[in-house]
């Protein structure tokens, strides 16, 4: 037995596991499971794996063909605090039977696939991710269509404030936060320490690092938990983790919490910002002390690969109808295709707390956690060796480096500016025209691209397009 299935058999002894549950990632990127009694885990099922219904998963297969397999990570164990008997959870790849080879439509096997092919590359042989994801955590949020208040059709109510004039529920004591001003006063305006410490200390025993956590600027309930970043793979089993703890420690205290970008019209959204950097041979390739921002000529190109192709990345990294509502002038979200290091309002930020060639990376801030998190850190990575084999400098390319406010340029200057896209048709039409990128070296293949095009269309954009809007209701009711 290897050492990875020792200590998995080891856990299971020590800590009488009676369960074993098995996830996976779906391709919008949800975890999915199934449990079985501790005894149906043995050495076969790590080597063979165990079968389940592919057709039944967004964005598997048809059900011609719907037997798939799960095969078990060992190195991924954790056990599983929100399940009442001693359970182990083991993340999994997808396999289709009798194929050697990952699932082509496995997230997980696109990250690493990724990975593989930036060694491949020569570039680099790591690539480091930190993304900062941002949600809300709300006591109660009802859906009122025929009541639009302020333009959101439905309410929210944390307990830092009551949003809506018709709802009662829970008395607000005089007391509400101000738009935008939830960054980051002290209790008794920030209700919420306790819960996110409760959410941090769970990460930290399940293995995820985190560095802190803070109330975010929106008024109720923002929050920010920022883990210590990690390769991309692994960063992408994170933030499933990481997604799981939030949401559930949420609901055992009788909250929700949201990852959806903008739950709030007037108020910021929620983002997830990812700090990347490449490295060789244990050497950090994005430092040059003479390089704008001290940045690398190699870091640059990156950025221009990022840019470029932006629109097209944004159908992986802003992949809901709602993440084109957070990227809007006014909330701290990048509605510009620049790089910066001062402007919150760039598509790239480059942090300038440090002069350490060490912490030196770039931050891509139009993501959001509606982003399956393998398939858009597999993107940018795609787009950033891209940038680096071609030779694309973000100067020459015309993004930048912008340090103004954008608003005190002139306007001719201003309107040489790109935007990101401002909508996800749009992102999806601009992936429709640029995704050979993705496919260099097999990492995407066009039939996950195309599906992906497709499921978005057809299970997203389509059904929010037909419905009548409650803001059409306040605009038109009375035409
Ligand atoms: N919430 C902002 C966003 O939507 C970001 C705030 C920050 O800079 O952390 O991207
Ligand atoms: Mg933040
Ligand atoms: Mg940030």
């Amino acid at each position: 037995v290897s050492d990875k299935l020792k200590n998995v058999y080891d856990l299971i002894e020590k800590k009488k596991i009676k369960y074993v549950d098995y996830k996976f990632v779906d391709v919008p990127g949800t975890w999915q499971h199934k449990t079985h009694p501790i005894s149906e885990l043995d050495d076969d099922v790590f080597e063979n794996g165990t079968g389940f219904d592919g057709s039944s998963i967004r964005g598997f297969q048809n059900i011609e063909d719907s037997d798939m397999l799960l095969m078990p990570d060992a190195t991924t164990a954790f056990i599983d605090p929100f399940i009442a008997e001693p359970t182990i959870s083991i993340t999994c790849d997808v396999k289709e039977p009798g194929k050697s080879d990952g699932y082509s439509r496995d997230p997980r096997h696109i990250a690493k696939k990724a990975e593989e092919y930036l060694k491949y590359s020569g570039i680099a042989d790591t690539s480091y991710w930190g993304p900062e994801l941002e949600f809300f955590i709300f006591d109660d949020v009802q859906f009122d269509v025929l009541t639009p208040y302020k333009g959101t059709g439905y309410s929210v109510n944390s307990n830092e404030g009551v949003w809506n004039s018709n709802h009662n529920s829970t008395p607000n004591l005089g007391h509400r936060v101000r738009f935008k001003e939830g960054y980051f006063p002290v209790a008794p305006t920030d209700t919420q320490t306790d819960i996110r410490n409760e959410m941090v200390g769970l990460m930290e025993e399940i293995g995820i690092k985190v560095e802190l956590h803070h109330h975010e600027v929106a008024t109720a309930g923002q929050a920010e938990i920022d883990m210590r970043f990690d390769t991309l793979a692994s960063m992408g089993d994170k933030v499933m983790k990481y997604k799981y703890v939030v949401k559930n420690v949420a609901a055992r205290n009788g909250k929700t919490a949201t990852f959806m970008p903008k739950p709030l019209f007037g108020d910021n959204g929620s983002g997830m910002h990812v700090h990347q950097s490449l490295w060789k041979d244990g050497k950090p390739l994005f430092f040059d002390e003479n390089g704008y921002a001290l940045l690398s000529q190699t870091a640059l190109y990156y950025i221009g690969g990022l840019l470029t192709h932006a629109p097209a990345l944004l159908a992986f990294c802003s992949p809901s109808t709602n993440s084109y509502k957070r990227l809007v002038p006014g909330y701290e979200a990048p509605v510009n295709l620049v790089f910066s290091s001062r402007n919150r309002s760039a598509a790239i930020r480059i942090p300038m707390y440090s002069n350490n060639p060490k912490t030196k990376r770039i931050e891509f801030r139009p993501p959001d956690a509606t982003a399956n998190p393998y398939l858009a850190f597999a993107a940018m990575l795609m787009a950033g060796i891209d940038g680096i084999k071609k030779k694309i400098d973000p100067t020459e390319a015309g993004f930048g480096p912008l340090n103004k406010n954008i608003y005190h340029l002139a306007a001719e200057e201003r309107a040489k500016i790109r935007s990101v896209p401002g909508s996800l048709d749009e992102a999806l039409n601009a992936l429709q025209s640029d995704y050979d990128f993705l496919l260099e070296g097999g990492v995407f293949t066009k039939e996950l691209v195309e599906g992906w095009i497709d499921y978005k269309r057809s299970n997203e954009i389509d059904p929010v397009r037909m419905r009548t809007h409650p803001y059409e209701v306040y605009l038109y009711y009375d035409a």
